[in-house]
């Protein structure tokens, strides 16, 4: 049996990006993950194939589970043998209970470690604009737990200490009490006019900030309807907001986007959304495999060096295309001296990684754009070769063929539905999406088949980007209204439509 190991690990406040590298590699190496409701669930994705996810937030029969339960189930996975990440919430040691659970795993003899993350504290109050320490402002700041009753008897918080203090102070879990707290501290003399902010779900899409001072916040908070999670900063830091608050300024703040296409492709354009503040959620409705019969296709690959022209249409048409050559001990030179075409620069720049310079990429980057391009180019007898996904569109075979070109296709790669997870999609559309983007036809006629019919009303709160006409055209078939429409058939076009009609 392997040797039980755990890592209690903090995710940082909540944007993904700010889990440490140290963090992230536990993530990695988990074969068990047990995560909070507080850590960003979209860190599951870098789990390694086959490692067990629980929420510990929520328990199946969706009863939070106590924290011994948690130590109870935090001990047994580890004794059957495996290396388990405990993910948490910000910092696992800040009212995280990290430190209970670090005891528990001392007394039982088990090895572990714990990794540091961003605190809310800090994390969510920079998000909000505001820095907890400034100079000339605030030499200190102060975390503290709010989840305590300060009219209670014996409170262990000492508020006539902190009403004295100049630094920043920073509840945590004090929503519920914040009339207590502030109170409080009036009480004990903080000036009435100190401003306060509250940072809703801080450093995510829906990131809500609230300012105003020690008398009034209360007031304000109910007025706008802030809940938990909340962190309460006091101090004069609030004021530097104004000019500090440089999050909630992103253009796609607040903004929550579903990706859909493949896990391999899906990062330039789950990167460019998040670079503008966006909140992104992948879901792969595609997923690309090599085709079935292979031998039918390794002759074909064999022949390319006869093409006069070779035409990929994708990116995942050229990768797939490589891989096999690979797989059958040939290299670039096997391709001999056809004219090489791409229907777009993604595809383009995909060969060129492959050390192919491309002859010609038309000016409308779809199938009807290589028609185009190559009327008048094309000569009778020409050779094509076509190597692309199984289920192609035929209208650029037959165009080629009214030119009199001999073409060949090579149906090199299919495009599958990912392993059925209905229920992860009904999750996520639940929990509110505002943009749903469609990359290709084949990623929206497959979150409609994943989805069901009968689950169709959760799309309508959603609006819906689509790469071209061609996938647009593909989301009207399927029932569905189109919000925005990339012109330039690129990912750059795609977000640009966004941020002009948004
Ligand atoms: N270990 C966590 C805190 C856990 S206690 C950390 O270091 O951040 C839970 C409290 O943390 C919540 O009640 C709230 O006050 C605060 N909190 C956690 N994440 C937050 C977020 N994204 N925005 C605002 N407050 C948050």
């Amino acid at each position: 049996m392997k040797k039980p190991y755990v890592y209690l690990v903090g995710a940082g406040p909540g944007d993904e990006d700010l889990i440490t590298v140290k963090g992230l590699a536990s993530i990695k190496k988990a074969d068990v993950i047990l995560y909070d409701r507080l850590a960003n669930p979209n860190l599951l994705k870098y789990k390694k194939e086959g490692a067990v996810c629980i929420d510990v937030g929520k328990a199946p029969d969706h009863h939070q589970y106590t924290q011994e339960e948690i130590n109870n189930l935090l001990l047994q996975k580890a004794k059957e043998g495996n290396v388990v990440t405990r993910l948490k919430g910000g910092d696992p040691y800040v009212f995280g209970r990290g430190g209970e659970e670090a005891q528990t795993l001392y007394e039982e003899g088990i090895s572990f470690e714990v990794v540091p993350g961003i605190t809310s504290a800090i994390g969510a109050a920079n998000y909000g604009g505001i820095p907890v320490t400034h100079r000339n402002i605030s030499t200190s700041f102060h975390v503290i737990t709010g989840h305590e009753d300060p009219t209670k008897q014996k409170t262990s918080v000492n508020y006539g200490a902190l009403a004295k203090l100049e630094g920043t102070l920073v509840f945590l879990m004090g929503v519920g009490n914040l009339t207590e707290i502030t109170g409080e501290l009036m009480k004990y003399g903080k000036a009435k006019e100190t401003p306060v902010a509250l940072v809703h779900r801080g450093t995510t899409s829906r990131q809500r900030t609230v300012t105003a001072t020690l008398e009034n916040i209360g007031e304000e908070v109910q007025k706008q309807q802030i809940k938990s999670p909340s962190i309460i900063i006091i101090g004069e830091v609030v004021n530097l907001r104004d000019k500090l608050n440089w999050f909630e300024k992103l253009p796609l703040n607040g903004k929550k986007i579903l990706v859909t296409r493949t896990r391999q492709q899906a990062s330039e354009l789950t990167n460019r959304l998040k670079s503008m503040g966006a909140d992104v959620v992948e879901f792969p409705t595609i997923e690309i495999k090599p085709a079935e019969n292979l031998q039918v296709i390794d002759e074909k690959i064999k022949e390319t060096h006869k093409a006069n022209y070779i035409i990929f249409t994708s990116v995942n048409g050229v990768e797939s295309f490589f891989k096999r050559l690979q797989a059958i001990k040939l290299d670039i030179r096997a391709i001999g001296n056809g004219k090489i075409i791409a229907i777009g620069t993604a595809t383009a720049e995909a060969l060129m990684e492959k050390g192919l310079l491309v002859d010609l990429v038309p000016e409308v980057f779809t199938a009807e754009g290589i028609l185009t391009s190559l009327e008048g180019v094309i000569q009778k007898g020409d050779v094509v070769f076509l190597p692309r996904a199984e289920i192609a569109r035929k209208n650029l075979v037959t165009g080629l063929q009214q030119m009199g070109a001999i073409v060949e296709e090579i149906p090199i790669y299919q495009t599958v539905i990912p392993t059925h997870r209905q229920e992860e999609l009904l999750e996520i559309l639940e929990d509110g999406i505002d943009i749903i983007t469609f990359t290709s036809s084949s990623t929206a006629n497959h979150l409609m088949e994943i989805l069901g019919d009968e689950n169709k009303g959760l799309l309508q709160n959603s609006k819906i980007a689509v790469i071209g006409p061609i996938t647009g055209k593909t989301v009207m078939e399927l029932g569905l209204s189109i919000d925005f429409q990339g012109r330039e058939y690129t990912i750059e076009g795609l977000i640009n439509s966004i941020l002009e009609e948004l």
